[in-house]
């Protein structure tokens, strides 16, 4: 048997081990967008075992079948480009369809520009302009098409994956800080207006995490969108160099925290940005 094989024995094996009770997403359902691999994949999974109905929705189709095939019991997988109107409406008609209900929507989707120049001078707008869509708009449409569905149920729950790039400079290209940026707001503004229909709308901001975001971003040496202390930073985490906290954060680590951000525990906890980053933006505002 493969390590893979035998990691989807044990992931059922832990599945079936929860009781009902136990289960802190029993009944719920879940559009995970950016589910078929790293951080996402790390949701699909929990969300799954603490006993969520999934629907993963993402580009990487073969990636997202497998895993939505590997699952027990086994999730939804569905094409969505979430930079396409059409696609996040289908996901969300699909969860209704299927299911009846639309419980967590899981804004997770995102990438990262690669920045061949030395300064923002020089800067392409092509990468801005892609990375603006897939991190911003889709997070957007993600919110829209989800309050479409749960503002007449009148509960709900939307998290989005922001970064700590989101609070800080610096240690990100352009587009990818602005977006993290952006999906602040959008959390906000969600929040702000949701809020009377019972619906929840919170964000979760990982700092570095080895993923293929991480790995591709530092092979492809994004030196000059970010100081050399910044990239040291990031690859130390991406290496398993530990963190402030002495640890290495891990893609199940903010799986956790969006846990928590999706149960019923956490009712009273809406427009906030949770951050898992082991301490690093509270003590380092900017690395360069
Ligand atoms: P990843 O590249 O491992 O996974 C991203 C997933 O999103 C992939 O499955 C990909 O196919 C999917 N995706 C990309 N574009 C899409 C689109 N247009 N429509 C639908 N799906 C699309 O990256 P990751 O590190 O797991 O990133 C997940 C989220 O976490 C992103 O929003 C990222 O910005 C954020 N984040 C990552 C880190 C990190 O260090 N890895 C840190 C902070 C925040």
């Amino acid at each position: 048997m493969s390590s893979e094989e035998l990691n989807a024995a044990a992931d059922c094996v832990g599945n079936l081990s929860l009781k009902g009770s136990e289960r802190r997403l029993e009944g719920k359902v879940a559009l995970i967008t950016g589910g078929a691999a790293g951080i996402g994949e790390a949701i699909v999974r929990l969300f799954t075992k603490q006993g969520a109905r999934v629907i993963i929705a993402d580009i990487a189709d073969e990636a997202g079948k497998s895993l939505a095939e590997s699952l027990a019991p086994p999730a939804t997988y569905l094409h969505c480009d979430v930079t396409k109107e059409q696609d996040i409406s289908a996901a969300v008609d699909l969860a209704m369809e299927k299911h009846g209900q639309l419980d967590i929507m899981f804004n997770n989707a995102g990438t990262i520009e690669i920045v061949a120049v030395e300064s923002v001078a020089e800067y392409e707008m092509e990468q801005f302009d892609r990375v603006m869509r897939v991190n911003v708009r889709g997070a957007m449409l993600g919110i829209k098409h989800a309050a479409r569905v749960m503002i007449p149920r009148k509960k709900g729950c939307i998290i989005s994956t922001a970064s700590i790039a989101g609070i800080i400079g610096g240690t990100a290209p352009y587009a990818y800080t602005a977006s993290k940026h952006a999906i602040l707001g959008l959390t906000k503004n969600g929040a702000a207006e949701l809020g009377k229909y019972g619906i929840r709308v919170n964000a979760v901001s990982p700092s570095a995490v080895a993923t293929a975001l991480t790995v591709n971003y530092l092979k492809q040496g994004n030196a000059s969108a970010v100081s050399e202390e910044g990239k040291a930073a990031v690859e130390a985490v991406a290496n398993g160099v530990a963190n402030l906290q002495g640890t290495t954060l891990k893609v199940e680590d903010i799986a956790e925290a969006g846990l928590y951000l999706a149960i019923d525990a956490a009712k009273y906890v809406s427009g906030h940005n949770l951050v898992v980053d082991g301490g690093i933006s509270v003590v380092n505002h900017s690395w360069r």
